[in-house]
């Protein structure tokens, strides 16, 4: 799994900076996160050869999170493709996307599904993944999303199912797939006897345009890679705090608290010039040290662990 930042500002696109939006790519599959104004340009300097979304998970009706949609609609429908887009988001999303469809006479050669979101729920689910989204609090209904993986087998141990009598072949497989087995001196084998202990997946946790609310840390939790909002710096936590954002620092004591491997931060006022980004950086890592800046197109993989 590996995540793609096309953007990292808030509020409006910089000359040096787009708007906050990430690209997760899981075995072959593309989600998209937010897509402001240029967020299609961001995607497209990226060289990747993949055009298929299929699904984008909208945080909140801002003009800098959902203003890019329609170009990514449209440039997804430059490759034929019968697999539809969903597009999820809080209320007045499907209207957005509906109204945008109709008014620009869009060429759309595929369909579109767009869920709305109005609680806490998995969103959308896959082979050995699922996609929530949490409520977070800002001016107004704004979402966070969590992909999870679920546990995968342990390992398989051709050694000790030789020594069980078990020889090599159908037996085998049965054992992969949860099934007891006779061996061949008449004893019963159960798959505990010849597999590992289950491995933990991967956990991936997409937050922006909130109040700091100790709740996300509980949502994010163990986290393999958190991207998070930290807007702006401590000498103006109260105007964060009147505009419903959140301050670095604040992103750093979610990624403390949720015992997170890595956070990087995103959304950054357009006060700061990339310069100024150091300052968020420190106050960040004051409360967790890994914690990053991120920067247009900066790339993560997400590895497993064991
Ligand atoms: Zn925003
Ligand atoms: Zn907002």
């Amino acid at each position: 799994m590996e995540a793609f930042v096309l953007g990292c500002g808030g509020m409006m696109p910089l000359p040096y900076r787009h708007l906050t939006s990430v690209l997760l790519r899981r075995d072959g599959d593309l989600f998209l996160f937010d897509g402001g104004e240029g967020t299609q340009v961001s995607l497209r300097r990226l060289n990747l050869k993949w055009k298929k979304i299929n699904a984008i998970f909208v945080s909140h009706t801002h003009a800098d999170h959902v203003t890019g949609l329609p170009g990514i609609m449209m440039l997804s429908a430059q490759v034929d493709r019968t697999e539809p887009l969903y597009i999820y988001g809080p209320p007045k999303i499907a209207e957005y996307i509906e109204t945008s469809r109709k008014v620009l006479d869009m060429y759309i050669n595929y369909p579109v599904i767009v869920k709305e979101i109005t609680a806490p729920c998995v969103v959308h689910e896959g082979d050995g993944f699922y996609i929530r989204a949490f409520p977070l609090q800002h001016t107004k209904t704004c979402v966070g999303y969590t992909l999870e993986e679920l546990d995968r087998p342990g390992e398989f141990n051709p050694e000790q199912a030789k020594a069980l009598n078990v020889p090599c072949g159908p037996l085998w497989g049965k054992l992969q797939h949860g099934q007891s087995v006779t061996a061949t001196d008449g004893t019963t084998v159960t798959p505990e006897q010849v597999m590992g202990k289950s491995r933990s997946g991967r956990k991936f946790s997409y937050v922006t345009d909130t109040l700091y609310i100790p709740s996300i840390a509980k949502e994010v939790q163990g986290s393999d890679l958190l991207i998070c909002e930290g807007m702006f710096a401590d000498d103006v936590a109260d105007q964060a705090r009147e505009k419903k954002h959140m301050t670095a620092r604040q992103a750093g004591i979610i990624a403390r608290d949720a015992h997170v491997r890595k956070m990087g931060m995103i959304h950054y006022s357009p006060r700061y010039t990339d310069n100024d980004l150091e300052v968020l950086k420190s106050q960040a890592q004051e409360e967790f040290k890994d914690a990053v800046l991120t920067k247009d197109r900066m790339h993560f993989d997400i590895p497993y662990i064991d």
